[in-house]
């Protein structure tokens, strides 16, 4: 089956993701493996419901616990794809942590470290080390990449983002287009960027974001101009769009499900 505009694999196209098992992850996960995917998984903390709805032979998804910090995991589950489903077609960089919408003044300087390094570490570095472990198999398919990115890739008030995370997420729109760069033309990098969606988000030190979600729902809401809260399954479809034919000619390019954020 062609995944790409590139070479043709004889196999099922094949994809790891990253932090998969929840929220944004977990419903690409689902999408792919609904239209003939076979999906490897990378993440910190499985899930105890292991199968996907999509995943009716039990064999479509495989799972992997570890870090995105520690560039051996990511090496496992790129392995694993290959060993277990023949190849590598799409890498979805995607696991993530917020920070809770800190300022520079909210936290004395070592807690501010911490919670920085943590968020940096994760959602940068986490995205580099992924790209590296991928790099190689998808040039000898013809495959793609796609992160997902932030509105605070872009905005840097009133979306709920504090300073690691804007700092962050502006930090992977520059690796997607370094990447893109990089990369070409073997492999084609994108990504979507995705304004609220409600999910498990977390921040460094493990409280969830969307904890009080009506409130947080109706802010977002307010911030778009379409006044929508999106789903994870809503977005889910984007990333096998950019995976596909349809996208041959695009690296380096973001989508922006965010409700019309750019034209607020
Ligand atoms: P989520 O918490 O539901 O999913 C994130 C997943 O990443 C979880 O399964 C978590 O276990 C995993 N993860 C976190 N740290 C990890 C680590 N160190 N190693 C391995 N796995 C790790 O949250 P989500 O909202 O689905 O987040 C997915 C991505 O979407 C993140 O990059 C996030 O920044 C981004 N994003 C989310 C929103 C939103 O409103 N929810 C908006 C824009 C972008």
């Amino acid at each position: 089956m062609a995944v790409d505009g590139g070479r043709r694999a004889a196999r099922e196209p094949v994809a790891v993701v990253t932090g998969g098992a929840s929220g944004i992850g977990r419903a690409v996960v689902a999408d792919l493996a609904a239209h003939g995917y076979r999906v490897a998984v990378l993440d910190r903390d499985l899930p105890e419901d292991r199968g996907i709805p999509e995943d009716r032979d039990g064999d479509r998804v495989r799972w992997v616990a570890g870090d995105v910090r520690d560039p051996e995991a990511h090496d496992r589950v790129v392995d694993l794809a290959r060993s277990r489903f023949g190849g590598l077609d799409l890498f979805v960089g995607n696991a993530g942590v917020h920070d809770g919408g800190i300022g520079v003044r909210d936290l004395d300087g070592a807690a501010l470290a911490e919670v920085a390094r943590h968020v940096l570490d994760v959602d940068v570095v986490g995205y580099l080390l992924g790209a590296r472990a991928a790099a190689g198999p998808l040039a000898d398919s013809g495959g793609s990449m796609v992160f997902t990115l932030s509105d605070a890739s872009y905005l840097v008030r009133g979306n709920g983002a504090g300073i690691a995370y804007a700092a962050a997420k502006h930090a992977a729109l520059g690796v997607v287009r370094h990447l893109a760069a990089d990369l070409a033309p073997a492999v084609r990098v994108n990504a979507v960027a995705p304004g609220g969606v409600v999910t498990g988000l977390r921040t460094a030190d493990g409280r969830h974001v969307f904890a009080g979600a009506d409130e947080i729902t109706a802010a977002v809401r307010e911030l778009n101009p379409l006044g929508v809260v999106l789903r994870p399954e809503q977005i889910a479809p984007l990333y096998r769009l950019l995976a596909s034919p349809a996208a041959a000619g695009m690296t380096g390019e973001v989508l922006r499900p965010d409700g019309g954020l750019s034209v607020r």
